[in-house]
């Protein structure tokens, strides 16, 4: 099946507010399955949204529609479909009197205006709108299909999921069932290298997403039963597992902090951190976790040499000599804050997030990550090469909280390097 999503609006066209709907839409029909073809945005106005219907419907069997079922005179995006569907609106009182219900329920009396919300296709189908007065209406001729939904997505959004969802699946007879498995460590690049044969599979199917510093991967099964959905994505999922290996930190909603958080505290374990580049966002994604109080309680923000002297007695010949962008400082920085804050494990970032600043020996993107754990300080060099100073930050925070999730549940840390800290040369 193939679909268009067309978002109805004026305000959405001139870019007073964000099309967030289509982005929701998107995602849902992919989740089905059903391939979008295109995407458009047209003002309140009759003649031109027409000449588009007529188009979309032309190519697509799909259309959704987002916006203007309102009870003013500029949505007009009911009367429009329809003629392009030769359906009818007609009244609909049991329509008519949930609105009347809904208005008596904020004391006001329905405005006439609102009649026209209680048009209803003659032909084609209509949902009650729990969240507002505007029902979203289906339209069909042949195997062409339009479905109008409420603009404000606190109503599109339980709309499409109680009722327009449910009618697609039942169309296609068939339950959808997704899990997403988060990777960290391993760039877009890599992971399609290791993986890449696996996003060629059907049913299943599975999809990369790169997001900053960490990538996802949605895998989706169609089958009759939830069940056999379900049994097939996990089947699916231990062959990445089997290539990817501990890179998949998780799957579902729960980031990179979450299971961080989740493992320290499955292990009795406390973290500590010590931040100059990220200047304390490790310790603020850690702290975003409810419950974290548990298992951290000092996070080091060591901008200037001083902090990092004063806070974490890092060596001051170690600044003068090797620089504050060093693995040995680094390296200091985390046993500083392991030692301080009397922790378990300790991560530290030291590095050049731009955009000035760069040398050749030591150019923007350049991070070095401290971990220490009993005795051991690891240190790893993080190359995220000349990207916008957010990016750097975020990806070189993400880097901690792994090698902080690593050390806690004693998996290794690919590419560190391990250093006694009673070793002599080294800090
Ligand atoms: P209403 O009854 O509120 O007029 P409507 O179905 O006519 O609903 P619109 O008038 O197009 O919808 O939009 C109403 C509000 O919904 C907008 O002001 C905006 O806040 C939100 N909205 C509309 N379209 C979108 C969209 N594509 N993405 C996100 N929000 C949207
Ligand atoms: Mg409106």
């Amino acid at each position: 099946m193939t679909a268009e999503i067309i978002c109805v609006g004026t305000e959405l066209l001139l870019g007073d507010i964000l099309n967030t709907n289509a982005r929701f839409l998107a995602r849902e029909l992919a989740e089905l399955g059903i391939d979008l073809l295109h995407q458009q945005v047209v003002g309140d106005n009759a003649a031109r949204l027409e000449k588009l219907v007529r188009e979309a419907k032309g190519r697509s069997d799909l259309l959704i529609f987002s916006g203007g079922l309102g009870p003013t005179a500029d949505d007009l995006t009911k009367e429009t479909v329809a003629r392009c569907f030769n359906d009818e609106l007609v009244f609909e009182p049991s329509v008519m009197q949930s609105i009347n219900a809904y208005f008596l329920a904020t004391g006001r009396s329905t405005p006439k205006n609102n009649e026209k919300q209680a048009m209803v296709p003659q032909k084609g189908g209509w949902f009650a709108n729990p969240n507002g007065t505007a029902p979203a209406v289906w339209f069909r001729e042949g195997a062409k299909y339009a479905v109008l939904l409420p603009g404000p997505p606190r109503e599109l959004e339980p709309l499409w999921s109680g009722a327009v969802r449910p009618m697609l699946q039942r169309d296609q007879q068939r339950v959808l069932h997704s899990l997403v498995l988060r990777v960290a460590g391993v760039g877009e690049s890599h992971a399609e290298e290791l993986v890449g044969h696996l996003f060629q599979s059907e049913n299943p199917t599975a999809a990369i997403y790169a997001k900053t510093g960490e990538v996802h991967i949605r895998i989706t099964a169609a089958a009759p039963t939830n069940m056999e959905a379900k049994a097939m994505c996990r089947a699916y999922a231990q062959k990445f597992y089997a290539l990817l290996g501990d890179a998949v930190y998780g799957e579902g909603e729960d980031g990179l902090e979450n299971v961080l958080v989740k493992t320290l505290a499955k292990k009795n374990l406390t973290v500590a951190t010590a931040e100059s580049c990220t200047g304390g966002l490790v310790a603020q994604r850690i702290t975003a976790v409810p419950g974290s109080s548990e298992v951290f309680g000092f996070g080091f923000v060591t901008y200037a040499n001083a902090a990092k002297r004063q806070l974490l007695g890092v060596d001051p010949m170690t600044l003068a000599e090797c620089g504050a962008v060093s693995p040995q400082v680094a390296a200091q920085m985390a046993a500083g804050a392991q030692k301080a804050a009397g922790a378990s494990l300790a991560v530290a970032l030291t590095g050049v997030a731009g955009p000035g600043g760069g040398t050749e020996e030591k150019p923007v993107g350049l991070v070095w990550l401290g971990a220490a754990k009993g005795k051991t300080v690891f240190v790893k060099e993080l190359r995220f090469g000349p990207r916008s100073r957010e990016s750097i930050r975020w990806m070189a925070a993400s880097a901690a909280l792994d090698a902080a999730r690593r050390l806690a549940a004693g998996l290794p840390i690919p590419g560190a390097e391990a250093w006694d800290k009673t070793e002599k040369g080294k800090p």
